[in-house]
Formats: C-alpha cells, structure tokens, sequence
C-alpha cells in the first residue's frame, strides 16, 4: 500500500491563506448542512503540567474522506525550536477504508484555524472594517495576520503581546508582506489601546486569564476568539460576551470546551441559546449574521475536525497531481 507523507515544508507550499479560507467555507458549509459526522475530540490531560493530547476524528460524505489528526498541545514549548502543537493528520480513503496519507499537523493547524477566522470576518466585520487588532504573536499570531489580509482590504495593523518584542517582530512582518495595502502596522504596549482603536481583534494567545475587555470593545466591532479552548480558560472577560451577538465553530464543541461561553454562563451572565449560530449556517443562509453596524460580533473558535480533514484531502489531491511529497510503501 502507498503512503503519501507530507511535511510541513510540503504543506505551506500548497496550502496558501486564500485557498484555505475557501476550503474552509465549503466545509463548514457542509457541516451545517449535516454531512459531517464528527464526534467531540477526547483530550488527554498529561498530570502536573499544561500539556495535553488530543484525537479529532471526522468523516465527510461530501469529500468521501475520513481522517483523524493526533495533536499534542506542550504550550512551554513556545520560544523553543519546538511548536507547541505537534502532530499528524492521518487520512484514509472513504471507498475502501485504505489510510493513503499522513500530514504534518502543525503546519495544518495553524493554517486553518487562522482560515477560519478569516472566513468568520468576511462574513460578520461591518463592511467599512479598516483597522485589525491582533493579540498574542506566537505561531496563530502571524498566520492570522495572513488570513485577515485575505479576508478584508485591512489598512491598519495593530499588535499586542504579553512579550513587547514579539509585538514588534509581528508588525515588522505584517507591514513588510502587505506591503503597499497596508498603511500602518504598529505593536503597542497597552492590550487596550490596541483593542479600543479596532474594528476586528483577533485574540490568539495561550492566557489563561482574559487579555480582551468588554468595556474597551467600539460599537460595530467584530472578535474572533481563538486561543482559548479549555471549559476552564478564557481571554475574554464577561462583559466582551454579553455585549456580543454569538458565533462559533460548532454548538456542540462550544457548550463542552470553550470557557469564553461556559464561564460567562456558570456566573449566571449568559445562557447557552444565546449562541445565535454557527458559522456554516451562516454560509448555508440558515442564521444570520450581523445586523447593524453598531451591534458587536463575536466568533467563538476552538477548531473541528472537519477542518483539518478538508485540507488534509485537497492537500493529497493536490501533492498528487504536482508530485510533491514522498511516497512511503506502508
Ligand atoms: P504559541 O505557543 O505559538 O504562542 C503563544 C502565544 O500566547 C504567544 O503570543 C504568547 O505571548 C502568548 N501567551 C502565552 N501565555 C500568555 C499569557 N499568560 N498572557 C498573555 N499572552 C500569553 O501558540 P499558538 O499561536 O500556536 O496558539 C495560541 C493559542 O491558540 C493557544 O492557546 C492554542 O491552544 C490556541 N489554538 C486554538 C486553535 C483553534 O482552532 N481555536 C487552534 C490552534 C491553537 P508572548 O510570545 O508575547 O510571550
């Protein structure tokens, strides 16, 4: 049996911002429309430390595909040369079962989660968005740069870290790849300076705590919540919250994971119908999305499996068709 074995040079190389962000709405799509079965991902939490090993399985019957990824999660691996999620994505052939593929999970990962971040701000950041705040700089930090240049004509980059220096590197880099459509792209020290100049914020930091508060939140503005995705850590606080009309990846995988909505609704602040819909339904027309230009949107992303899945099958059609990759006798 023949094993295509991508890694994560093979990966970045095929999988650019743009064409994910489309594979991403063509899947999340297809969830809403029921054509994803998609367990919640078991995680086992190693004793004594942050760190953590999860299993994300899915099947699509529109992609004909079925695949799992193994991912650690060793967040003081950050400033080392190790990433802090590591893994594979493994995928099997929908018609005979036969595993045809393993894939480089990090590079995934950070490519598709930004993506659909990207697809969440074209679809709620009020049309005349011009400025975008990104908070936490490590590897989600730099590809959600990347998606929200994709998503809308940003003009104004604004970058906050827990690390200053980090924030510099981050603006440096933004302002040298967006050359020519970017007109700013500035780090600074204050997280609320960042967020209260922002019409997009991106919060994408591994903190515990909330980095991201209600009462610095402008009328109309949209936030794509990302870094948090355990019952028991957020970065947004209560208000930022209730002040928004909800969006997230999956109800299911919100109301089990993510602590940005259950810590809210523990308080007594929230309750779970206040999750006005997932994404997919939004591409489907099935919800709606922002209704003014006044109202605060907020996505709520802890990343489904469906996602890696349906890069993971692009990626094998199209490392096959270009000959990237090394083909392994398994
Ligand atoms: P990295 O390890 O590359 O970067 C971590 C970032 O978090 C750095 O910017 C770091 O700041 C910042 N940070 C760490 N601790 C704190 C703290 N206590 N307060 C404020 N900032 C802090 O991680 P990734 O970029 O890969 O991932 C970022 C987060 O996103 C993680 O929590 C991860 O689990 C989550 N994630 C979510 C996904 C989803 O689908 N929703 C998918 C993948 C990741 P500095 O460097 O300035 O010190």
């Amino acid at each position: 049996m023949s094993l295509l074995v991508l890694n994560k040079r093979d990966v970045e190389r095929l999988l650019s911002m743009p064409k994910c962000i489309e594979l991403m709405e063509a899947a999340l799509a297809s969830l809403a429309r029921g054509e994803v079965q998609l367990p919640l991902r078991p995680v086992i939490r190693i004793p004594d430390s942050k760190n953590a090993f999860a299993v994300m399985p899915a099947y699509s019957a529109s992609l004909k595909a079925i695949g799992a990824k193994l991912i650690s999660v060793f967040p003081d691996n950050h400033g080392t040369a190790l990433d802090s999620h590591q893994g594979a994505v493994a995928l099997f052939d929908g018609s005979n079962g036969s595993v045809i593929a393993l894939m480089d999970a990090a590079s995934i990962t950070a490519i598709r989660t930004a993506a659909v971040s990207g697809v969440a701000t074209k679809l709620l950041a009020k049309k005349d968005a011009s400025t975008v705040a990104i908070l936490g700089t490590g590897v989600q930090g730099r590809t959600h740069v990347d998606a929200m240049m994709a998503a809308r004509p940003f003009k104004h980059m604004r970058i906050w870290s827990r690390t200053h220096a980090h924030a510099a590197d981050l603006a440096s880099y933004a302002l040298k790849n967006y050359k020519g459509r970017l007109e700013t792209s500035v780090a600074h020290a204050d997280a609320q300076e960042v967020v209260q100049s922002a019409d997009v914020i991106c919060t994408v930091t591994a903190s515990r705590e909330p980095v991201l508060r209600g009462d610095w939140l402008k009328a109309g503005a949209h936030i794509n919540a990302v870094g948090a995705s355990i019952p028991t850590a957020r970065e947004l606080d209560t208000l930022a919250v209730v002040r928004s009309r909800i969006f997230v990846d999956r109800r299911e995988s919100a109301m089990a994971e993510a602590g940005d909505i259950l810590i809210p609704i523990k308080e007594g602040a929230l309750k779970a119908t206040d999750i006005v819909a997932e994404v997919g339904e939004l591409l489907t027309g099935k919800a709606k999305g922002r209704r003014d230009d006044k109202e605060i949107t907020l996505f709520k992303s802890l990343g489904i499996a469906v996602e890696d899945l349906a890069s993971a099958q692009w990626l094998y059609e199209t490392a096959r068709t270009e000959g990237v990759g090394q083909t392994v006798d398994f």
